[in-house]
């Protein structure tokens, strides 16, 4: 059937008034009638990918181009190591495990069940567990659908849920919304309520939430931030959360990697539930891991004991209430990243991503620029744009076309969320790449240079985001500085190895 023909049949499909009458089999002969072409190397199952499809594997090598040439700040990447890389590549995609080790619906799964066991089991050795008294969940596939399947198994629908405010540091997943929007989901279907940071000194202002909690009432409360660069006081969440009887679920998936090393407060001592991705200063594929306790939750004045049922609670969210097989590649990637967590060198690797980190912040603040929290205890910084009349977004425009990757953050006291006021700096990515502290003064002293650009152009470039794009994409005067900078940039970054496959 040529192609009017077969949107017919499709908008017949929408009305439904013949679909029902349609016989499948035509429907089938219809919907897949697309132009055949005859596949150009030699072996479609053996051939790699440069042979299989060039057309993939040239945006693949720009991609890795664009890694290798570019200054990578953003807070939460990193660049994953060749072993990860290698296991994502594995065979262990192609096998369907649905269930748990030594449970699954499927035959054929030893060995997918020896490293899912694997995983836990370094999951646990590297935060320093007991696995008496702790559990781990590596099935979740990415950050927000762990912290989702946590609500599912604790929160009742519509039940409440408490989580720093995204324009203050936290994340979507931590139940996000405007007051026209529910946007994260985890906001449709519990109810959040943010709290926040003080405006003045961006610090988390832990007495207004110890004063709504006891009000709302939560569940649960979240513990965990992706923009805040002080550390977070666990101890205080466990305090609050014990007055009005939530659960803490702390979230700690930018700082996981610095934790694992022991160089930052752990939130496992103070938490009932830990979250965490697998991708950010940890180094592994993208996934995540939930952290859950197990044994005696309370013991009450009669010596009655409460024991903790999140290992069924959360098991079961995971699968079969939100997911269905496990991803193998990605699991043993995180098995062999949790094996790195454990060495010395990732140790060093991690001290070196905070020693380059407050290096940036000094150097920042030493040139003039003003710092959320004045500075920084971990990974990351979030430099306030305001006082120099910029915003977030026309910075990391001007930033990226240097080829310094970054992004607009909200600052404390941010309005709106639509004009952040800074641009979040993150150094794992760089530290990977063997970058050192005064390598890090270079990075500042780029992000100057590029600041000053825009600033040299602000009466010319217009008001608005949309100007500046097209401001940049005309202007010689403005293109002839900022090619001199990208330049610079790219002979500063053509100096340093980047970790993985050296091709793609
Ligand atoms: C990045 C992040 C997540 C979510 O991760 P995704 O894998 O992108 O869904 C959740 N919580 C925090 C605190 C994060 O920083």
């Amino acid at each position: 059937m040529h192609r009017a023909g077969r949107f017919l049949v499709c908008a017949r499909f929408q009305t439904r008034n013949i679909s029902l009458t349609m016989s499948l089999e035509k429907a089938h002969t219809t919907l897949v009638n697309v132009e055949r072409i005859k596949y150009e190397g030699t072996d479609m199952l053996k051939d790699p990918i440069s042979v299989a499809d060039p057309e993939a594997f040239a945006i693949m090598k720009n991609e890795k181009l664009r890694q290798r040439r570019g200054l990578e700040l953003i807070a939460s990447e990193n660049f994953t190591t060749k072993a990860v890389c290698d296991a994502l590549s594995s065979s262990m995609t192609n096998k369907y495990s649905e269930g748990y080790p030594g449970a699954r619906y499927y035959g054929g799964n030893e060995h997918i069940d020896k490293m899912e066991l694997l995983c836990q089991k370094r999951a646990l050795e590297v935060f320093g567990l007991d696995q008496e008294l702790w559990g781990v969940n590596v099935q979740s596939l990415s950050g927000s659908p762990a912290n989702f399947a946590v609500y599912t198994a604790v929160v009742e629908p519509n039940g409440r849920i408490m989580g720093l405010d995204l324009p203050d540091g936290g994340h979507l997943s931590h139940g996000f919304f405007t007051p026209t929007r529910k946007v994260s989901a985890t906001s449709i279907f519990f109810q959040s309520m943010p709290y926040k940071v003080c405006p003045k000194t961006g610090l988390i202002d832990y007495d207004k939430l110890e004063e709504d909690a006891m009000l709302f009432r939560p569940k649960v409360i979240v513990a965990g931030m992706s923009c805040y660069a002080r550390h977070l006081d666990y101890q205080r969440f466990r305090k609050i959360a014990d007055k009005c009887g939530a659960y803490l679920m702390s979230d700690m998936a930018h700082i996981s990697g610095l934790v694992a090393a022991g160089i930052v407060p752990s939130p496992f001592e103070f938490s009932d539930i830990v979250t965490t991705t697998t991708h950010k200063s940890l180094r592994g594929p993208r996934g995540a891991l939930i952290f859950y306790r197990k044994g005696v939750r309370s013991v009450n004045a009669k010596g009655e004991k409460t024991m903790y049922d999140l290992h069924d609670r959360i098991s079961q969210a995971v699968f079969p209430g939100l997911q269905g097989g496990p991803h193998n590649h990605t699991i043993a990637g995180i098995a062999v990243a949790l094996r790195q967590c454990i060495t010395t060198e990732f140790v060093d690797y991690t001290k070196q991503v905070v020693a380059n980190s407050k290096a940036l912040a000094e150097r920042l603040k030493e040139l003039g620029y003003a710092l959320a929290t004045d500075g920084t205890d971990n990974h990351l910084c979030l430099v306030d744009l305001r006082p120099l009349g910029l915003d977030g977004a026309k910075a990391e425009h001007v930033l990226d076309l240097a080829h310094i990757a970054c992004n607009k953050n909200t600052c404390p006291g941010d309005v709106s969320a639509l004009r952040p006021g800074g641009i979040r700096l993150g150094s794992p990515a760089l530290t990977s790449r063997g970058f050192k502290e005064a390598d890090f003064v270079e990075v500042a002293n780029f992000i100057d240079k590029a600041i000053k650009i825009l600033l040299n152009f602000k009466d010319q470039s217009g008001k608005t985001i949309k100007d500046l794009k097209e401001f940049t994409a005309k202007s010689e005067a403005f293109n002839k500085e900022i090619d001199k900078l990208r330049d610079g940039v790219e002979a500063f970054t053509a100096k340093f190895d980047i970790p993985g496959n050296d091709e793609f």
